[in-house]
């Protein structure tokens, strides 16, 4: 049987008690390696140890339970992704073949899961870190399907069975870590009819707890937005689960670049160290790569998009200097998900291959490597 304090570990409202205190410490500005700490500490609460001395043999018992929780919280979220896969004729996730790392739930208490690839560089090298992220709003649709194209790419270059497109030479991991969270957003993306919003109608890329959150959020939402439910930012930052868990993913991998996939605005956006003079070393790798997504993609528009309060932009872009690419899907019509992952392919080859401050990078087609800014159009 289980007790009433395992069904609290996995019910949303336990799942909130962490969320608290990282809001809290990261609204006072806390720094990078306490929270780091503390979000070790949320990242690992699932090995928690329940039990004190005395109660060994229960806590063995808890700690069963839990895995078996844990199991069938993620076996009936992959039956709902399957069910979102055959509705939109993308044929099998294979959800329930990844090993998912979760910690948190959503609002409604679907897993928020999140899978790693590649193996560490050797002592004294840069480990190249990539997050990639998607699903953040639910009506999205394309973005969803994206990532889990990421995840059958990221499966097929662990087996050694990608060549790169460039070089012709089997592409690895090897030193490079990836990071995807296909699906940032489970309970807006399963409702009948996907919203933006998650369950709490709080738009989850405008609740990141930017500095500027408790001064501009509700502001510019009455006044910029004329309160449109859509992007309601929520009463206080981080108080979402969704925000947790990406904030808690950039503190426990420390991505040297964030990918976060949306639709429809049919552009490439960056934000982060600005290129050339102004963004030093970082700044033009960064701004490398944004070129060369775009030239892989047949030219994929770049474009300046502004950041907003409470947004990831301007969250880790703006406020933390990681480059922070947004890839802007043309649509959310299912029906092109294939054509976007073709056209595509290469540009997140890239993304993942190139390292802003490693050696290796991805060239340019082109010669000119003076990385002009082409942004203003
Ligand atoms: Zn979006």
């Amino acid at each position: 049987m289980i007790n009433k304090k395992m069904k609290d570990t996995f019910s949303s409202s336990a799942s909130e008690k962490a969320p608290e205190i990282a809001q809290d410490k990261a609204a006072k500005g806390v720094d990078q390696s306490q929270a780091q700490e503390e979000s070790e500490l949320t990242a690992n609460d699932e090995q928690t140890d329940l039990s004190d001395a005395q109660n060994s043999l229960a806590s063995e018992q808890e700690k069963l339970n839990k895995k078996e929780m844990k199991k069938k919280a993620i076996a009936d979220y992959c039956k709902k992704t399957d069910e979102s896969f055959k509705k939109f004729r993308w044929g099998k996730s294979g959800c329930e073949n990844y090993h998912w790392n979760f910690v948190r739930t959503s609002v409604k208490g679907d897993p928020l899961v999140w899978k790693t690839y590649g193996t560490k560089a050797p002592e004294g090298e840069t480990t190249e870190t990539t997050l990639i992220m998607c699903g953040v709003h639910g009506d999205e649709i394309t973005p969803i399907k994206f990532c889990y194209d990421v995840l059958e790419y990221l499966e097929e270059v662990t087996k050694g069975k990608l060549k790169d497109p460039h070089t012709g030479k089997i592409a690895s991991l090897d030193g490079k870590r990836v990071i995807v969270a296909p699906l940032v957003n489970p309970d807006s993306y399963f409702k009948k009819r996907p919203t933006r919003t998650n369950a709490r109608g709080v738009d989850v890329n405008r609740n990141f707890p930017t500095k500027d959150f408790k001064k501009s959020a509700m502001k510019s939402w009455v006044n910029r937005y004329g309160k449109d439910k859509r992007r309601y930012p929520g009463v206080k930052a981080m108080s979402e689960p969704e925000t947790v868990f990406q904030v808690n993913l950039i503190y426990r991998y420390q991505p040297n670049k964030i990918i976060s996939v949306h639709a429809p605005l049919t552009m490439l956006d960056y934000d982060g160290p600005a290129s050339e003079h102004m963004g030093g070393f970082v700044g033009s790798r960064a701004n490398q790569l944004l070129i060369r997504m775009s030239e892989q993609a047949k030219g994929y528009r770049i474009k300046n998009y502004p950041f907003f309060t409470g947004s990831l932009g301007n969250y880790a872009g703006n406020e933390r200097n990681i480059p922070t690419f947004t890839l802007e899907l043309p649509s959310s019509n299912p029906a092109k998900s294939q054509a976007y992952w073709l056209l595509f392919k290469d540009s997140i080859h890239s993304a993942v291959m190139h390292e802003i401050k490693g050696e290796g990078f991805v060239a340019l087609d082109r010669e000119d490597t003076t990385y002009k800014d082409t942004r203003s159009n």
